[in-house]
Order: C-alpha cells, then structure tokens, then sequence
C-alpha cells in the first residue's frame, strides 16, 4: 500500500512549525507529493496540473498555525480543493418536467449502462413509486434488448417490447408515445454503446436525442477507466450534451479518479455510483467521500 498523503506531506512540511507562512519552495514541494498521490489514483494528467495549481494558489503564503501541523494543513486544503471541484452532494435525478420525463442514457459498451439503467427504473420505482418504462435502443445487440427486459422482468419495470427492424430513433418515439399512452411517469432510452467512441455512434446518439427531447442525459463511466476518462466525458458532453454522470463499479479497488478527472472536464454533477452487480446496488454520490479514497 502507499504511504498516506498526510504522512507524505507531515515528513516534508512539518518541520516548519513556528516558522510564519509557506513558502513557495515548501508548498512546491508538497505538491510533488499531492500530484504522485493524484497520479496514482488514476486522475488524469491535465486534470491533476489544474487542481495542484488551485491549491498552489491557496496554500503559498497560508500562515503557519500553533495548533496544526503544517502537513496537515496542507492535506486539509488539498481535500477541501477536492470536495469544491468534485460538485455537490446528492444531485438525484431531475423529474421536473412533464411527463413523461425522458432520461437518456448514454456510454460505452461494458460501462454497466444497461445495469444503470435498470438500477435507476427500479429506484424511482420503489422509492418514488413513479411508473417506469425502460426501452433498449441497441438493435446492433439483440442480447443486451433480452438483458434489458430480464432485468424489468425481475424487478417489476416495464419494457418497450421490441419489434424488429426499427432504427434507434423510431424506437426512442416510439418508447416516448408508448409512455404517454401508458401513464408512465419517466421513460429509460438504454441507447447502443461502442467498444470506443466514433463519429457513427455520436451521430446516433445526436439523433436519438433530438428525436426524444430527453431531460436528463447521463453518461455511464466504468470509474475504473483511467487517463481515458477525460477523452470519453468530453466526448459525449461536447457532441451530445450530459446533464449528469453515473460512475460504476466503485465497489472495485479503484481510488476513484475519474470522478475527479470527468466532474473537472465537463462540469456535470456526478449523479449517482454503481456499487455492485446487484439492482439495489446504486448509491449517492457523497464527494467527501470519493476524495478521501483518491487522497488514500
Ligand atoms: P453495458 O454494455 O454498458 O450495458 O454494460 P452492462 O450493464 O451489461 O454491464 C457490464 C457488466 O458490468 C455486467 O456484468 C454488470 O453486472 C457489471 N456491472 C455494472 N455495474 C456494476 C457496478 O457498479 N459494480 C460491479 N461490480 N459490476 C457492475
């Protein structure tokens, strides 16, 4: 395991007690220390130079206190840096719109978007007893409409059934009609992924949403994914547009970086996280938390 970043920064900076303020010198030196702790929890290189230049701005010149360490001190502006950039705490899901509201969920293939999908269906279900209608648009992959419709099956969702040889787009009008016809409070558009992003895929997803004048866009991220995070989230945000992000497996041994990495890119809350296989394994995201696991 690595050695903790208030340890680090404690054996450079804490024989500076009684000393005034920091220097320039001192605080350039922690931050080698705060950029190798960033860098090892995955965060993305342009990232992790935007964030040591905040706290540079912050910590050169901070006055030395009696009471605390000054590698604590550090730690302290560093984490509280984090938290400010990693965004609000328990951002849900926006229903304010007529229904049915659209949510549109968009990423690559393997992300855990169909997972998401239902995990999202079965939680404003049970917990906002709102009627949902998931829809699978991936007609590439008959298997993932089938995994789409197990997973409504076993949690009591309703699915767009499928009929075959409609494009992405008729199906997301469709799904939006059949919500209106059925009463449905929100109507899930599981949209295809790639196995990497191209022009095809961010075509279609432009399309779908202009088709089904979505609420909510929210891009699923494996939070595992490392310097790639930052390509993929401005992607998807620059070509389509997100409102908000969904990290899964977080529940892995991940530190957690593309939080930071896609929040920084993108500006978009990250919504919810993915802790698990299992449908009721979805969380809040609580960013005092994810920069307590990126600082280690
Ligand atoms: P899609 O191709 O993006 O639709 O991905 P899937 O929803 O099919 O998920 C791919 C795999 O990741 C499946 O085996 C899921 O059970 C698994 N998965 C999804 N979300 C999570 C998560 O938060 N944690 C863990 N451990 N596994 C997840």
């Amino acid at each position: 395991m690595f050695e903790n970043l208030q340890d680090r920064l404690g054996s450079i900076l804490n024989g500076l007690t009684g000393r005034g303020a920091l220097s320039e010198a001192d605080v350039s030196a922690a931050l080698r220390e705060v950029r190798r702790a960033l860098l090892e929890a995955d965060v993305a290189l342009d990232v992790v130079r935007s964030f040591t230049d905040r706290v540079r701005e912050k910590a050169v010149g901070a006055e030395i206190l009696k009471s605390i360490k000054p590698g604590q001190m550090v730690v302290k502006i560093v984490h509280d840096e984090l938290i400010e950039m990693l965004g609000g705490e328990g951002v849900g899901i926006d229903l304010h719109a007529a229904a049915p509201v659209v949510v549109m969920m968009v990423g690559l293939q393997g992300s855990g978007k169909t997972t998401t999908t239902a995990k999202i269906a079965n939680r404003l279900s049970t917990r906002e007893k709102k009627k949902v209608l998931m829809a699978s648009l991936d007609t590439r992959r008959p298997a993932a409409q089938e995994q789409l419709r197990q997973l409504g099956a076993q949690a009591n969702i309703d699915t767009l059934p499928v009929i075959a040889g409609q494009s992405p787009t008729d199906i997301a009008a469709r799904a939006v009609q059949a919500a209106k016809l059925g009463g449905h409070d929100v109507v899930i558009l599981d949209t295809a992924g790639r196995t990497h992003i191209d022009e095809p895929l961010m075509v279609e997803m432009a399309d779908i949403k202009k088709r089904s004048n979505p609420h909510e866009i929210l891009l699923v991220a494996d939070s595992l994914t490392g310097q790639d995070a930052v390509n993929l989230a401005r992607n998807f945000d620059e070509r389509v547009g997100i409102t908000g992000l969904v990290l899964t497996r977080m529940d892995g041994d991940g530190r957690g970086g593309a939080a930071l990495s896609m929040r920084a890119v993108t500006g978009k809350p990250i919504k919810l996280i993915g802790v698990g296989e299992k449908m009721s394994e979805l969380e809040e995201f609580h960013p005092r938390r994810i920069a307590d696991r990126i600082l280690g």
